[in-house]
């Protein structure tokens, strides 16, 4: 499944066996069924949590942007022209000027922006929007990269540059805390060199993760945008010294990628793995052999089931007709965290069998101990899956690859071998040219300058000159 071509078909197959989403009619733009939702609506709960500890608010714009209003800062616009779908007509009739689906937010936000902030006194300004956004993407691969997702967008406005930064660097850090804690997925944080910036960006920050075919996933960014968007939208106030100047903003977005990481990083040859963190059915409960005939056995899963809901986990009673067999396989393919076997012989010895969706290992435990087993077991296959991930990406993030022929040779003989080239860490001298070469040789881009690589390096990968960085190198979706 390392593969490339097997490993698309696996994803692809493991998503449609889940329900997690489905196609339509519009291409790129995908459906994402309850289950799909609801891993979002777990990662959504965790991020807004933690926007609302830092001071941030919801707040929510029109999804329609007047064509002007991409035209006032022009990096922006060059950036995401390509990509934007635009209404043109309404009610019959031609509009006077044409209307975006926005790619983000940016313009419409600083339009506001430039009417609420007029003193210190407004400022900071700590606002996030939870929407839909439209990219129109020619290659597109569900929950990774379609044309219409849901992500969420927080935009700032501060007094002065060093509180601006902090909070770019205070939101990258909560991303870092959701996505390791609660996604289960290790991540590495750090600059974005500046052909992969955001469009209209003084700095992007970005954090990086590793699927287990190799490529990189960005799973979150976090922008400094300076005084451009406060210049191109003009948003100044009356500052502590009774002076008009410039806002400095932020802008930060996750997105439903972040569900297609969570698949890629842990799911299996069965199907899905989700951290019980985010997992719809945290429990399944099974009743296994004639239990038709046992109807006390139902009735001890159904006060389970009570006892469990109690706990505030999530749990499933499948007591349909179908064989045992089809269901654990149906709720293994569906990522079903724990599974609890009860059957005739069981019950007589007031027991159950519990199974990790992630071990191969079944264990009996005591009727009586069975909450508290289960509320164990969840948090250790949690952290399982995090060190497992951690172990995966360590073991395929190479720090010794020093020159673009041994890149192309680690290349070679990954495929030869039928293993994934994984990262590389490697030195770069700050040229755009040598990003370049290494890109078209290798399909290798720069993924993002880490805060903490785990080596320094002193010369450039391409043209082995003195290195100005250390940065991650990696095929990326
Ligand atoms: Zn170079």
């Amino acid at each position: 499944m390392y593969q490339e071509n097997e490993f698309t078909k696996w994803y692809l197959k493991t998503i449609q066996d889940a329900e997690l989403m489905d196609y339509t009619p519009v291409r790129g733009c995908i459906t994402f069924r309850p289950d799909g939702y609801e891993i979002w609506e777990h990662i959504q709960a965790a991020m807004d949590q933690r926007f609302k500890e830092t001071g941030h608010r919801n707040a929510y714009f029109p999804m329609l942007i007047p064509e002007s209003f991409f035209q006032k800062e022009k990096e922006h616009i060059e950036g995401f022209a390509p990509e934007l779908p635009w209404v043109t007509e309404a009610a019959g009739e031609p509009l006077e000027e044409r209307l975006a689906l926005r790619p983000t937010s940016e313009t419409m936000i600083g339009h506001l922006y430039a009417k609420w902030v007029n003193s210190y006194r407004d400022l900071p300004l700590l606002l996030n929007q939870w929407a839909n956004v439209f990219r129109w993407e020619k290659k597109t691969l569900p929950f990774i990269r379609t044309s219409e997702f849901l992500w969420q967008e927080g935009h700032t406005a501060h007094e002065n540059e060093e509180e601006a930064r902090h909070e770019t660097m205070q939101m990258l850090a909560i991303y870092k805390e959701v996505v390791e804690n609660i996604l289960a997925i290790p991540v590495y944080g750090g600059t974005k060199t500046e052909s992969e910036r955001f469009a209209g960006a003084v700095d992007t920050f970005s954090i990086e993760a590793m699927m287990r075919d190799g490529k990189a996933v960005q799973a979150g960014t976090s922008h400094y945008l300076g005084t451009k968007f406060a210049e191109a939208f003009d948003i100044k106030y009356l500052n502590r010294n009774n002076e008009h100047t410039h806002v400095h903003t932020t802008s930060w977005g996750t997105s439903t990628r972040l569900i297609g990481s969570v698949i890629m990083v842990h799911g299996d040859d069965k199907g899905l793995v989700l951290p019980p963190k985010i997992a719809p059915t945290q429990v399944v409960l099974i009743p296994v052999g004639p239990f038709k005939k046992h109807p006390e056995i139902v009735a001890k899963l159904e006060q389970l089931q009570k006892d469990l809901k109690a706990k505030g986990i999530r749990v499933r009673l499948d007591d349909t007709d179908q064989t045992a067999g089809f269901k654990f396989n149906k709720w293994e393919q569906k990522g079903a965290a724990l599974r609890i076997e009860l059957g005739p012989r069981d019950y007589e010895n007031q027991q159950a069998i519990v199974k990790a969706r992630d071990e191969d290992d079944k264990q009996t435990v005591n009727l009586e101990q069975l909450v508290t087993v289960v509320e164990e077991e969840l948090a250790h296959m949690q952290q399982r899956l995090l060190t497992k991930a951690r172990q995966f990406r360590d073991a395929n993030a190479h720090v010794t690859i020093d020159s673009l022929a041994q890149l192309q040779q680690h290349i070679e003989a990954s495929k030869a071998a039928g293993t994934i080239p994984g990262w590389v860490l490697a030195g770069w001298c700050g040229s755009a040219d040598c990003e370049k070469k290494v890109k078209e040789e290798t399909k290798f881009t720069t993924r993002n300058i880490p805060f903490q690589p785990p080596v320094q390096k002193s010369t450039c990968i391409c043209c082995e000159q003195e290195a100005q960085h250390t940065v991650w190198f990696a095929r990326a979706y």
